[in-house]
């Protein structure tokens, strides 16, 4: 199947969180209206281009999603069933914040066919959470995650930040507990970073951050926590339960052709990479910015490194007409033997400790 992954963002949310450099901002009623039409304008636009693609992943990501509301969110996918193929198994997903996710009709939302909801939750601390600047409290999170399952939607992710302001290890344990307690399948794990030009960037002395030491701590103790309730660390970022991995998230690391919709949205189709610049208008006039080519050795090398699945020699062999070159492999040998890396006759992969530092060894591999 010549399958298509289609993102979806939208860029408003309704105030800043502390620590974010998003494009997003707060938007009317009106706005969100005429924002619905120029998504569905492209959508139809793209169809017209790509025409011989099955859709088979949908991921409603932002900004805030939720934010637009059970009617624009059945129009938008309603427009992109129509204008495109769609698997029969098509994975859709919306991003939700806990506060908006409550004004949502999750049965609606599921009759249109989305099955999957990825839950802002941050920390189960309302300490923490007021911290980060975000709008809602855990009892919203409850809310939310109970609205979603009475929906019939099971497939739930829970966001869940580390390094935190003021975070130390038994209040990371406190929101790994209450996700284990909400039963979700799937938790996404984020480390801070601060960017200079968001709150935290600009009144750094006001907060104490973790540090690389800390917030490897973190990483570490999260992995092993999850690890033990039967999650599998299938990503450096991401968990899973019972094979319920994000398969849009997949199609990132797997190099396989994405389209992205919205202001700095970006795509990948064929070997062509591109994207919108951060501007609706820009957006609404089609005007996307070329990136290069996409889906290089190197490009899949990095990607597949993020997975549990690794770098696999049969695969690369399929897509390149090649093998991993002998200085790939004593490279990787040697951080094999300081415990960083797996190596096995089908590929190489990162450990958990390979993880924690992918960047530099990523970029030493290749
Ligand atoms: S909800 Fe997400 S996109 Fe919106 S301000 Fe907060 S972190 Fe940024």
């Amino acid at each position: 199947m010549n399958s298509l992954g289609l993102y979806i963002h939208v860029p408003f949310c309704d105030g800043k969180c502390n620590y974010c450099d998003f494009y997003s901002f707060k938007a009317t009623s009106k706005e969100l209206d005429e924002y619905t039409d120029i998504l569905v304008e492209q959508i139809v636009l793209w169809s017209n281009k790509l025409i011989d693609k099955t859709v088979d992943t949908v991921y409603f990501g932002g900004g805030t999603p939720s934010l637009l509301g059970t009617s624009r969110l059945v129009r938008i996918i309603e427009a992109i069933r129509k204008a495109f193929k769609i698997a029969c198994d098509c994975e859709i997903t919306l991003e939700a914040n806990p506060t908006s996710a409550n004004s949502i009709d999750f049965s609606e939302l599921k009759i249109n066919g989305f099955n999957r909801v990825s839950l802002g939750m941050q920390s189960a601390l309302d300490e923490e959470l007021k911290l980060l600047g975000r709008r809602h409290l855990k009892a919203d999170v409850i809310t939310s995650v109970d609205n979603i399952r009475k929906s019939g939607i099971s497939n739930i992710s829970l966001d869940v930040m580390l390094g935190i302001p003021q975070q130390n290890e038994k209040s990371l344990i406190e929101t790994l507990d209450f996700s284990i307690f909400l039963d979700v399948p799937h938790i996404s794990t984020y480390m801070l970073s601060v960017e200079p030009d968001t709150v935290f960037g600009r009144f750094r002395e006001r907060f104490t951050f973790a540090d690389d030491d800390a917030q490897a701590k973190f990483y570490m103790l999260t992995s092993d926590y999850l690890k033990k309730q039967g999650f599998t660390h299938y990503e450096i970022s991401n968990f899973c339960k019972d094979n319920k991995y994000s398969r849009h998230n997949m199609r990132y690391w797997e190099l396989k052709d994405y389209l992205g919709l919205g202001p700095s949205a970006h795509s990948l189709i064929g070997s062509k990479r591109f994207y919108y610049p951060k501007s609706i208008e820009a957006f609404k006039n089609g005007q996307f910015i070329e990136d290069g080519e996409g889906k290089t050795k190197d490009e899949y090398i990095m990607l597949m490194l993020r997975t549990d699945r690794g770098v696999n020699n049969k695969d690369f062999k399929l897509l390149f007409g090649e093998d991993l070159s002998d200085s790939f492999i004593r490279k990787a040998k040697t951080y094999e033997r300081h415990g960083y890396i797996k190596t096995d006759d089908n590929g190489i992969s990162l450990t958990e400790k390979g993880f924690l530092l992918s960047n530099t060894i990523i970029a030493d591999l290749i």
